[in-house]
């Protein structure tokens, strides 16, 4: 067994390798003994269940995932990985590491493949923050019913994905988010608690897919178009944003938003998932 949040250790399995961290594919490794297997608790993993994980590094997650799930299937798009995680996955014969970038992962196909015998499937993942939202939406989007997902990102990204949904700080990925899931924010992780230290704190969250949206749409693509044009200028009233953003006249949008009891100078973040689902409908 290794300790792989062991400075000296990580930078042993890593030398001779060629390997240097790369910023670009936001490879920042927990140091910190103590966040990795409160992850993979929260996970609420049984003995039965199978785990996504993305992005294993030299696989210091992988390993508590292991020790809870049936199967760890875990998606790390850098090859020269792929050695390390060899070594220090050699006791943890449920884990299938795939050389894959995630974003270019059929997940459906994939969970087929891998998880046909597990009860439920999960992720969990100190993901890479250059991909933070299209992974998020990916995972939520994609078909496949995920019992829980339990995600490291950053801190700002975490308070704006848990930010209520016609509050201050909603965006469109919290709007998103919430039609899909619930999301909980669950905990702090300073920077200093990987190696490199990134330049931004991180925080755990857990989004629960929900059974059923909460809000009923004639057409959710119309919906998610909605959402993203109407934050798509922060500054600006939905009005303009929404005009701007569905190639609609301002006074057709203002019409909508009247016709819906809503002021013309109204922003965004003023609106609920059954406001933005109405305009949506009268779209
Ligand atoms: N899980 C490890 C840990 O907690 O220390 C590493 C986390 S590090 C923040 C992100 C990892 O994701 C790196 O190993 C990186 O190579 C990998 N990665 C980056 N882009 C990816 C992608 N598109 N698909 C799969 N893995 C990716």
């Amino acid at each position: 067994m290794y300790e792989l949040t062991d400075i000296e250790t990580i930078r042993r399995l890593l030398a001779g390798r060629d390997f240097n961290f790369s910023k670009a594919l936001g490879q920042n490794f927990l140091i910190d003994p103590t966040v990795c297997p409160e992850m993979a608790r929260l996970s609420g993993l049984t003995g039965a269940d199978g785990v996504l994980e993305i992005g294993p590094g030299v696989g210091v997650l992988t390993v508590e995932l292991a020790k809870r799930a049936k199967k760890v299937v875990a998606a790390e798009v850098d090859a020269r990985l792929l050695p390390v995680l060899a070594k220090t996955l050699t006791d943890c014969p449920n884990v299938e590491v795939l050389n894959t970038d995630i974003m270019k992962a059929d997940l459906p196909a994939l969970c087929k493949e891998h998880f046909a015998d597990c009860g439920s499937v999960s992720v969990c993942a100190n993901l890479p923050y250059y991909i933070t939202s299209p992974v998020i939406m990916l995972l939520l989007e994609c078909g496949v019913k995920f019992r829980t997902v339990t995600l490291m990102v950053q801190k700002e990204a975490a308070e704006r994905i848990c930010a209520e949904v016609g509050g201050k700080d909603c965006g469109a990925l919290t709007a998103a988010v919430h039609y899909y899931a619930e999301a909980e924010y669950i905990f702090d992780v300073g920077r200093e608690s990987f190696l490199p230290p990134p330049n931004v704190d991180s925080a755990v969250i857990r989004l629960t897919p929900r059974e059923a949206p909460p809000v009923g749409v004639k057409d959710e693509k119309m919906l998610f178009r909605v959402i993203k044009s109407a934050f798509a200028q922060r500054r600006k009233t939905a009005a303009n944003s929404l005009a701007a953003g569905l190639g609609k006249s301002k006074a057709e949008i203002i019409e909508i938003l009247t016709s819906l009891g809503i002021p013309e100078t109204a922003r965004a973040e003023t609106f609920s998932l059954e406001t933005f689902a109405a305009i949506a409908d009268k779209l």
